[in-house]
């Protein structure tokens, strides 16, 4: 089945299959922060508007700003804790914020027999997104 936002077939079972993987073994979690971000930005129905902005951004402070995952969750934290993320996260009618369907790189270029090789494709696969995210109105 091509799923129709990102136009990869089965994403879905890769993504559960990478997460298994990361949960699993250390040398495949160390990226997790970026395959979650990545997966999402690509699958828009899953997200509000303001969830979207907000994972993009959350990518952007990873890969252009290089913030480790540990700085990020305390600054969510923080503004969750302030009251300043009020918004809702998650889409409320599972349309897609974005139109956008066909990517460059999908979680189907990501290879998962090996955790370096895994790490540089996620990170490659994330880099790519983000771009491509950059140039999207939601
Ligand atoms: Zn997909």
């Amino acid at each position: 089945m091509t799923c129709p936002e990102c136009g990869a077939d089965d994403c879905k079972s890769r993504f559960d299959e990478c997460l298994a993987l990361e949960f699993s073994d250390l040398r495949y979690g160390a990226v997790h922060n970026l395959t979650v971000c990545t997966y999402m930005l690509q699958h828009s129905s899953q997200l509000s508007r303001e969830g979207w902005l907000y994972e993009r951004d959350l990518l952007r402070e990873f890969i252009v700003d290089g913030k480790s995952p540990s700085v990020v969750r305390q600054q969510v934290k923080d503004a969750v804790d302030s009251g300043k993320r009020a918004f809702k996260f998650k889409s409320a009618d599972g349309q897609p914020i974005i139109r956008k369907t066909s990517w460059t790189k999908t979680i189907l270029d990501v290879r998962l027999n090996d955790p370096e090789a895994y790490c540089a494709d996620v990170a490659a696969w994330a880099r790519s997104v983000l771009e491509e995210a950059q140039g999207l109105e939601a």
